[in-house]
């Protein structure tokens, strides 16, 4: 159909329609790629958690008179189907993120209110590993957006940040209002002082499922999804996000977004509403 649809456009311009007609389908072939390695990836994903609980299970059965073993392979089932469900429910949020039209439901969002809640969920994590979480410049600041979706963006970030740190560092969260052509936006800097990003990963790891060390993610409950979700959420707001970085130093991951109230705001009762 759409090959169809372009060979009437250009059919006029004689041998560039080939030209045209090879795009699209490289480009066709291309998306089936990344199609087709997604579900692969998917399927590893979830073997991977589903294999260990089968072995786990068994050894369980046969050490059925041991009660220390009992517990340890029991505590590491947990950590298995804890696993499991953190990769189900990142699935559930890229493909929320993917296919729902964020601006349907936008509304101003609070940044204070997404920073607290996104320092709330890391605090046990930060906690154990004494590292110290501040925020500052987030009063009377207003996204304008999915409020799931943006406190989903903003918790990854900070969740990142965390996992990524040796003990007793600092995890900074900065917002600050930038004036810009088109409508001023917000920007919610999170910097950590932790184990960095290579220039080469740097490119890759907004990707789905790509990770530096696959190990440590695993061992951090990290899926490998979270910056995608990032990256679409910030995309499909009309925004951005960007990383800067030095290995061994730390990483600021900054997320540039479309401010309530100015010119960028697209929703049709964004005006009436305030
Ligand atoms: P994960 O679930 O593995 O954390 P993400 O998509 O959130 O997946 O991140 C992809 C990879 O990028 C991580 O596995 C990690 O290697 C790297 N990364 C993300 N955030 C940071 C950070 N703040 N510091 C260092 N490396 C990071």
């Amino acid at each position: 159909g759409d090959a169809l649809a372009v060979s009437a456009r250009v059919a006029p311009l004689g041998s560039r329609l080939v030209l045209l007609l090879v795009e699209d389908l490289t480009e066709a072939r291309r998306i089936e790629a990344v199609r087709r390695d997604f579900v692969a990836n998917v399927s590893h994903e979830l073997k991977t958690p589903v294999g260990a609980l089968s072995l786990l299970s068994e050894a369980v059965m046969d050490a059925a008179d041991d009660p220390e073993a009992v517990e340890r392979f029991a505590g590491r089932m947990q950590t298995e189907a804890t696993r499991l469900t953190n990769l189900v429910q990142e699935l559930i949020d890229l493909s929320r993120v993917q296919n729902d039209d964020p601006l349907e439901d936008a509304e101003p969002v609070r940044v204070d209110e997404l920073v607290t809640e996104a320092i709330d969920r890391c605090r046990h994590q930060a906690g154990t590993k004494q590292i110290t979480m501040a925020a500052g410049g987030t009063a009377d600041l207003h996204l304008w957006g999915n409020r799931g979706q943006l406190a989903a963006a903003l918790g990854n970030l900070v969740e990142n940040a965390v996992n990524y740190s040796p003990a007793r560092t600092r995890v900074g969260i900065a917002a600050r209002r930038v004036n810009a052509p088109g409508g001023d936006l917000i920007e919610i800097a999170v910097t950590d002082q932790g184990i960095g990003i290579s220039d080469k990963d740097k490119e890759r790891i907004f990707e789905r499922f790509y990770r530096v060390d696959p190990a440590r993610s695993r061992a951090t409950g990290g899926t490998g999804l979270g910056l995608a979700i990032v990256k679409h959420v910030a995309a499909s707001h009309g925004g951005e996000v960007t990383v800067w970085s030095s290995e061994g130093q730390g990483s600021t991951f900054t997320l540039r977004l479309p401010e309530a109230g100015s010119a960028r705001d697209r929703g049709p009762q964004s005006t009436a509403e305030r």
